[in-house]
C-alpha cells in the first residue's frame, strides 16, 4: 500500500517510470535553463539526454465502500503514432492491480481525470481482436468536456480505448460536482484539457489531492506558469494549477502527483508568489 488517508486505502498502479522527452520541448516557455533548474530542485528530474523522466501511473483506492481506479495508463495494443507508447505489451499495470489484491471485475468505478491516452489506455484491452472494457463491473467516469475533444484530437484513442466502454454501457460522463461516496470529490481543473479534473480523498480528518496533469513535475510548484506543450488551454492551465496549488497548500493535504518523480508524494506550502514542494 503507498499511503492510507483516513480509511481510504492508496496502493500505486504503476504502468512505467522512466524518460519521455525533451524538458525544452516539453516546457517550451520555461527557459534555456529549464534542465539546470529542475535537477538543482529534483536530482534525476532529466536525464543525460536532457529527457524529463516520469512514471506514468494510476492510484487505486479502497473506500471500504468502493474500489476506485484514477486514471488507466497507456494499456497494451494501443495505437500511439510516433510514440515510445505503440503496440506496449507489458504486464506491470495488471500485476500492480493484483498486487493491490483487486481482481479486475472487483474495480466499481474508473474515474478519468481527463481522456489523454496515457489515463485511458486501460480502459480497454485487446479480446479476440476486439476491445472490452477491462473492468466489466465498473462505471467508467469521464469528464462530459473531454469527450467531443478527444474524439476530435485522437480519433484512436477513442476508437479503442473510450468507444468500446460507451458501447458496453459502462460510460458516465460526470462534471466536476460529481461523488463518489463521502470519500472521494473533484476539483475543476480544466486546461490541460477542457474538462480535466483532480481527485480529492477526504476520510476520517485526512485529505489528499491526486493531481491528475494538471501539473506535470514538482518544480511547477515554483514555476506554476511553465507551460506544459500538451496542454489544450495553456493560460486556462496555468490558472487552474495555480488553483490547485492554492487549495492544497491551504489546507495541509498530502499531494499525490501522477506524473511526479517516484515515490509521487508530498505537500506543497505557499512560497512567496509561488509554492514550494516538501516531498514525503
Ligand atoms: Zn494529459
Amino acid at each position: 500500500m503507498l499511503c492510507r488517508i483516513g480509511e481510504v486505502e492508496v496502493w500505486r498502479i504503476l504502468e512505467m517510470n522512466g524518460p519521455f522527452r525533451e524538458a525544452e520541448a516539453l516546457f517550451p516557455n520555461a527557459g534555456p535553463d529549464v534542465v539546470r533548474i529542475m535537477n538543482e530542485m529534483v536530482p534525476g528530474q532529466v536525464d543525460a539526454a536532457g529527457r524529463l523522466v516520469l512514471p506514468v501511473q494510476g492510484f487505486l483506492l479502497k473506500t471500504g465502500s468502493h474500489v476506485v481506479l484514477v486514471d488507466a495508463c497507456v494499456g497494451n495494443d494501443k495505437t500511439n503514432r510516433f510514440s515510445d507508447w505503440h503496440m506496449r505489451d507489458s504486464g506491470r499495470f495488471m500485476a500492480a492491480l493484483a498486487a493491490s489484491g483487486t481482481a479486475p471485475e472487483e474495480v466499481d468505478y474508473v474515474m478519468c481525470t481527463h481522456l489523454h491516452t496515457d489515463h485511458v489506455g486501460w480502459n480497454t484491452r485487446l479480446v479476440d481482436g476486439r476491445w472490452v472494457p477491462t473492468f466489466p463491473k465498473a462505471r467508467y467516469l469521464m469528464p462530459a468536456a473531454d469527450l467531443p475533444f478527444m474524439e476530435e484530437i485522437g480519433p484512436d484513442q477513442y476508437r479503442e480505448s473510450l468507444l468500446p466502454v460507451i458501447e458496453a454501457g459502462q460510460a458516465e460522463e460526470v462534471g466536476s460536482d460529481f461523488t463518489i461516496g463521502d470519500a472521494i470529490s473533484l476539483i475543476p481543473t480544466p486546461g490541460h484539457t477542457p474538462g480535466h479534473v483532480s481527485v480529492r480523498i477526504r476520510s476520517g480528518g485526512a485529505e489528499a489531492v491526486i493531481t491528475g496533469d494538471a501539473i506535470h513535475c514538482t518544480p511547477q510548484c515554483a514555476y506554476p506558469e511553465w507551460q506544459f506543450v500538451y496542454d489544450a488551454d495553456k493560460e486556462a492551465a496555468v490558472r487552474a494549477r495555480r488553483f490547485l496549488l492554492e487549495t492544497v497548500s491551504e489546507s495541509g493535504a498530502r499531494v499525490l502527483g501522477t506524473h511526479f518523480q517516484l515515490p509521487s508524494t508530498g505537500r506543497v506550502r505557499a512560497d512567496g508568489d509561488a509554492f514550494r514542494w516538501e516531498a514525503d
